[in-house]
């Protein structure tokens, strides 16, 4: 079997378009989408992800403000920035790029943002209420799982979910979101024991590590619905390019379906920060 591909950039493309009548009528009301990203440090991929998020808010109509600050930043100035953006009408989103230098207190950075304008959804009010199944802001990378898997018509329901990776931001929502999609959900993380075994019971396995080609065809149900959320640079020596947590060549033999990476969860994962951010807008707009 060979896998049909889950193209990540034409669905972003299709909601993004769609996207454009709804900030258009955001804005003739007076409510036009603003987003402000702040980026502390000078991480190349960090500046990648935040001028490719600058560029699609652009795209879409959305007001878009970029603060820079450099990696000496202390925590006082980058709290006194949040609580300026917090009380800013014309900023409805406020997104801190992580990781943040070392000296910097994450969580509280994080907890600073007004829960409302949190449209990466790493608020504990938001993720509380993630889990408790009434979600506000979803994060984005696993939201864009959710989308992907919707509009490929994969009802999570009675099916087994393993998710490799527990992090707050992709592997632990993911699990809360097909959970309440009524999966069977296992979480497996760098102590599982026997991670194969139950990766291969997976009908939808989804990969979110953060190591070069991981999950191999040995791992994968034949059938499975396979979800590369990894980003990983590849040294010169093996050409530098961008490659998935799986290895796709050979577990695109064994899948139904699968995302590849560039341009699998990537882009979905920036579709749904501008949705978060004009679903923000809208709630202002109707406050
Ligand atoms: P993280 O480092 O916070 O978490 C990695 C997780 O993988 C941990 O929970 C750890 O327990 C698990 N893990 C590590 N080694 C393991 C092993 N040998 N066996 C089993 N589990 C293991 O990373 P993250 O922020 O969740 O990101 C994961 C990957 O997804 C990275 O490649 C990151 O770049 C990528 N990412 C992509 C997007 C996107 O838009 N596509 C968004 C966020 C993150």
């Amino acid at each position: 079997m060979v896998a049909r591909l889950i193209d990540g950039k034409v669905l972003a493309d299709e909601l993004r378009a769609a996207f454009k009548t709804r900030v258009a009528a955001l804005t003739a009301r007076g409510h036009c989408p603003g987003l402000a990203v702040i980026l502390a440090g000078e991480d190349p991929a960090s500046q990648v992800y935040v001028r490719n998020k600058v560029n699609a808010c652009e795209a879409a109509g959305i007001f878009s403000m970029k603060i820079d600050f450099p990696p000496n930043v202390s925590q006082e100035t980058l709290l006194a920035k949040i609580t300026e953006l917090n009380g800013d009408p014309a900023i409805h989103g406020i997104l801190v790029q992580l990781p943040l230098p070392r000296h910097i207190d994450e969580a509280a950075v994080l907890e600073a943002i007004a829960p409302e304008k949190d449209v990466d959804g790493f608020h504990a009010v938001n993720s509380g209420a993630l889990m408790q199944g009434q979600p506000r802001f979803i994060p984005c990378t696993p939201y864009g799982v959710m989308k992907m898997l919707e509009a490929n018509r994969i009802d999570p329901a009675g099916k087994e979910a393993v998710i490799i990776g527990r992090s707050n931001i992709v592997g632990k929502p993911m699990a809360l979101l097909l959970l309440g999609a009524s999966a069977t959900v296992t979480v497996c993380h760098s102590k599982t024991r026997d991670l194969a075994a139950h990766a291969r019971r997976a009908d939808i396995l989804v990969a979110a590590i953060g190591k070069p080609r991981f999950v191999t065809a040995d791992m994968v149900k034949p059938g499975a619905v396979v979800i590369d959320v990894g980003i990983n640079r590849l040294p010169p020596e093996e050409g530098g390019k961008l490659c998935g947590d799986v290895d796709f060549e050979s577990v695109k033999e064994v899948a139904s379906l699968i995302t590849p990476v560039p341009g699998g969860v990537g882009p979905m994962t920036i579709t749904m920060l501008l949705a978060n951010t004009i679903e923000a807008a809208q709630r202002r707009a109707e406050a």
